[in-house]
């Protein structure tokens, strides 16, 4: 089954989003309704890397949040962030919207992108 969620077609560049990091791995890009001065989600690229939610995670994905929090940490060293937030929405009742993994990353410090 091809899933095509909103991030898919984000990462796909078919709808529009304002990308701060990408490698071949991973992206992150701006949160299009910020709850603080920084807020990005950070998602996987690869298809294979692909899961909807935390609670989906199998042993063939479980490498793939810390995958999306040593990007994060790495965004933060190179933007000087000291301290933020990094949190995972898991399933409707946890407050998830977009079923494509992906990790908030939430600071008071603002970053220049
Ligand atoms: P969730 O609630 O699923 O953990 O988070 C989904 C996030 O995606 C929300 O914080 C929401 O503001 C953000 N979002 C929803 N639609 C778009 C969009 O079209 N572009 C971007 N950049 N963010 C979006």
């Amino acid at each position: 089954m091809t899933e095509h969620t909103l991030f898919h077609k984000i990462r796909d560049r078919e709808i529009p989003a304002t990308v701060v990091f990408e490698d071949d791995e991973v992206m992150a890009f701006k949160d299009i309704h910020p709850k603080a001065p920084t807020h990005l989600l950070f998602i996987a690229k690869k298809d294979t890397d692909f899961v909807p939610s935390i609670d989906d995670l199998t042993e063939k994905t479980a490498h793939v949040p810390g995958l999306l929090i040593l990007k994060a940490q790495a965004f933060a060293k190179e933007h000087g962030i000291v301290g933020y937030q990094l949190k995972f929405h898991v399933g409707k009742a946890g407050g998830q919207e977009v079923f494509y993994l992906h990790l908030h990353f939430l600071s008071e410090q603002k970053i220049e992108a």
